[in-house]
C-alpha cells in the first residue's frame, strides 16, 4: 500500500505545509507545555482564533459562498474572508470551486475529495498529491464577480500569514515577552491550523464513511452527532448532500450546529438574510420515501 502512492505526484508546497505543521504540533507544542505550562490568555487565544477561522470556513467559504444559503452585509463578508484565510484553506474561489465540483459529482473521479478512492484520499491524500490538473475555476462565475472574494484570491496567503502566525505571535509578546509570542505561534498559530483542519477534512472523509443515511443512499454521506460537535455542525451531512441550499445541516432543533445559529442571530441583528430552509413537509417525504424504500 505504502509503495503504491503516487510520489511522482506529490505536491510540494502543500505536503511540507501540512506535514510540518502536524509535526511540530506533536513535537514543539508539548515541548513548550512541559517548560512554560499553559496560561488563560494562550487559552483564550486558541480557543477565539479557532472559533474565528472556524465559522469563517462553514459559516462564510461553506454555507454563504458555496452554496449561497442565505445573504450576509459586508462586515459578515470581511470577517469571514479574512479569518477564512487564516485556517490555511486557500481561497474562497478556489475552495467553494472545488466544493461545488464536489457536490456535482460525488463519488465519482471528478470528485476531488472522493471517498471511493479510499479514506486517507478523502481527508488528505488529495492534497498531499496532485492526481488531477487543477480544473478551470468555470463553476464560480457568480463569485468572480465578488470584489471582496476577488481580492482576497489575490491576496490569501499573505492574510493567512499574517492572521494566522504574526498576529497571535504579536499578542503573545505584548502579554509575556518572548515566551508569550513563542507560545502564541506554536497554539493559537501552529496548534490551532492543526486542529482545524483535521477537523474539516473530516467532512470529506468521516462524514462520508460513519454514520446514519436517514434521507438518502443515492451518495455515501453521512449524518453523525459526533462529526457534528468536532466541525460546527457540519456533521449532519446526508442531510446536507439531500438540501445543500439550506442554511441548516442539523435540520432538527435539538441538532448541535452552531453555525446554523450563528446565522440566525446574525439575521435578528441585521447582518444576515434570506435564509434559505427547505419546507419541513419536503424533508418529512425524503425521510418517509426513503424509509419506505
Ligand atoms: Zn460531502
Ligand atoms: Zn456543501
Amino acid at each position: 500500500m505504502f509503495l503504491r502512492l503516487p510520489f511522482d505526484r506529490i505536491n510540494w508546497t502543500t505536503s511540507s505545509f501540512l506535514i510540518g505543521t502536524f509535526v511540530l504540533t506533536i513535537t514543539a507544542v508539548p515541548l513548550y507545555l512541559w517548560k512554560f505550562g499553559i496560561d488563560w490568555f494562550q487559552l483564550g487565544l486558541f480557543c477565539a482564533l479557532l472559533l474565528a477561522s472556524g465559522l469563517s470556513i462553514t459559516l462564510g467559504y461553506h454555507r454563504l459562498f458555496s452554496h449561497l444559503a442565505f445573504r450576509a452585509k459586508w462586515p459578515v463578508r470581511l470577517f469571514v474572508v479574512l479569518f477564512g484565510a487564516s485556517a490555511f484553506e486557500n481561497s474562497v474561489l478556489m475552495w467553494a470551486s472545488e466544493h461545488r465540483r464536489h457536490h456535482k459529482h460525488v463519488d465519482q473521479d471528478e470528485d476531488p475529495y472522493d471517498i471511493s478512492k479510499g479514506f486517507f484520499h478523502a481527508h488528505i491524500g488529495w492534497l498531499l498529491f496532485k492526481l488531477l490538473p487543477q480544473p478551470p475555476f468555470d463553476n464560480v462565475n457568480d463569485l468572480k464577480k465578488d470584489p471582496l472574494v476577488a481580492w482576497q484570491h489575490r491576496h490569501v496567503h499573505l492574510l493567512a500569514v499574517l492572521i494566522s502566525f504574526v498576529l497571535p505571535t504579536a499578542l503573545g509578546a505584548i502579554w509575556d515577552g518572548w515566551a508569550g509570542a513563542l507560545g502564541g505561534f506554536l497554539i493559537a498559530g501552529v496548534a490551532r491550523i492543526v486542529v482545524l483542519q483535521h477537523c474539516t477534512f473530516f467532512i470529506n472523509s468521516a462524514c462520508h464513511t460513519i454514520g446514519r443515511q436517514p434521507y438518502s443512499t443515492r451518495c455515501s454521506a453521512r449524518d453523525s452527532t459526533l462529526l457534528a460537535l468536532l466541525t460546527f455542525g457540519e456533521g449532519y451531512h446526508n442531510y446536507h448532500h439531500e438540501f445543500q441550499h439550506d442554511y441548516r445541516n442539523g435540520v432538527r432543533p435539538w441538532h448541535w450546529d452552531p453555525t446554523k445559529w450563528t446565522i440566525w442571530t446574525l439575521s435578528k441583528l441585521g447582518l444576515t438574510g434570506s435564509l434559505r430552509r427547505v419546507p419541513s413537509g419536503t424533508i418529512a417525504a425524503a425521510r418517509a420515501s426513503h424509509r419506505d424504500a
